[in-house]
């Protein structure tokens, strides 16, 4: 599978790269890590990475803004981390010749012509450094600071069960032989304005629990502007939630007045919440998933079935227990 990808890489002139909306630091990092890598092996090739970006994510390089990709021939699309078709992020581009995915979603849907999907690894920037390592392609400091940002936002500073042993191998290869500064990535990751951290306090002392595990919060706009925050922060906040005790599932909701959708960010430490999430036109992994709903209204849909995915959980494992 990665001779058949590199041979495609070395096949065609102009590459894009693009990856899910809503950028987190996995997608962004899969799909400039790879282009930079593509770009220290072939100098000469054209190599975008479109998307929507996000200012927090400028330390790892800058998306390619304001081509017109009608006027480009033999394109190679190239996806990461995204499993399925409507979630890749690529409005300007409509047409290309071949299409890669690389991916470590649960398979949804087959929509390129070859798919290196595996759900094993911690992130698609893991499959990215695997397929670089195991290629022709060029490993370099850069590429493999990148990638390791993108296993960083996956695996939550490696607190989650994705990261597997492979994963501290790729990570100690990154030190060992390409030397990468941690602490500057960490700090280029995590260092965020008071704000936010003001808005994390509103979100502590307004979370709510239900007797069966459902930990959750809905935030109206007004409350997004009080806080000076941008909509999307509460999701990047939801991981400080991981260790909460009465919480088997969390979610959050936040009125994204702009875009007029409420975003929804959960995570959970038992029950599968994906195939749930999906109902409502979201998805994700089994642990970490999201959506964006209509109304308010959706959201207590979303909320009831996830109460009720927690209360079946909790009683199988209290009947396995007995
Ligand atoms: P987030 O809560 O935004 O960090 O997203 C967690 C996971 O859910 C990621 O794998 C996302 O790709 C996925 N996800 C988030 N929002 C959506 C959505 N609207 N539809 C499908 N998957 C989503």
């Amino acid at each position: 599978m990665y001779n058949e990808i590199f041979e495609r890489i070395k096949k065609y002139n102009n590459i894009v790269i693009a990856r899910h909306i809503g950028v987190d630091p996995d997608a962004m990092a899969s799909a400039v890590g790879l282009k930079k890598s593509i770009l220290a092996t072939f100098p000469d090739k054209h190599v975008y990475a479109i998307g929507n970006g996000s200012a927090r994510f400028n330390f790892m390089g800058h998306l390619d803004k304001g081509y017109d990709f009608d006027q480009i021939d033999d394109i190679l699309l190239i996806i990461t981390d995204t499993p399925d078709s409507k979630r890749v992020d690529k409005e300007e581009l409509t047409h290309y010749e071949e299409s890669i995915k690389i991916d470590h979603h649960p398979f949804m849907e087959k929509f390129c012509d070859i798919e290196h999907i595996d759900p094993t690894i911690s992130s698609a920037s893991e499959l990215v450094y695997d397929l670089v390592e195991n290629t022709d392609l060029v490993m370099n400091k850069d590429v493999a600071e990148t990638l390791f940002a993108g296993i960083v936002g996956d695996t939550n500073r490696f607190l989650f069960g994705n990261s597997i042993d492979k994963t501290f191998s790729v990570v100690s290869q990154m030190v060992s032989k390409y030397n990468i500064d941690i602490t500057k990535i960490y700090h280029n990751l995590y260092n965020r304005p008071l704000t936010e951290v003001n808005f994390f306090g509103y979100m502590a002392t307004n979370m709510a629990a239900t007797e069966n595990g459902l930990g959750y919060i809905k935030i109206n706009k007004d409350i997004v502007s009080e806080y000076k925050v941008d909509p999307s922060q509460s999701g990047n906040l939801i991981n400080e939630f991981n260790n909460i005790q009465e919480f088997l599932v969390w979610v959050t909701a936040t009125e994204d007045d702009k875009n007029k959708v409420i975003r929804v960010s959960a995570r959970s430490r038992g029950p599968v919440i994906n195939k749930t999430l999906e109902k409502y036109n979201g998805g994700g992994h089994a642990m970490a998933s999201g959506a964006k709903l209509a109304t308010f209204d959706e959201v207590d849909k979303l909320l009831a079935d996830l109460d009720e995915l927690c209360k079946k959980y909790k009683e199988e494992s209290d009947n396995n227990e007995n």
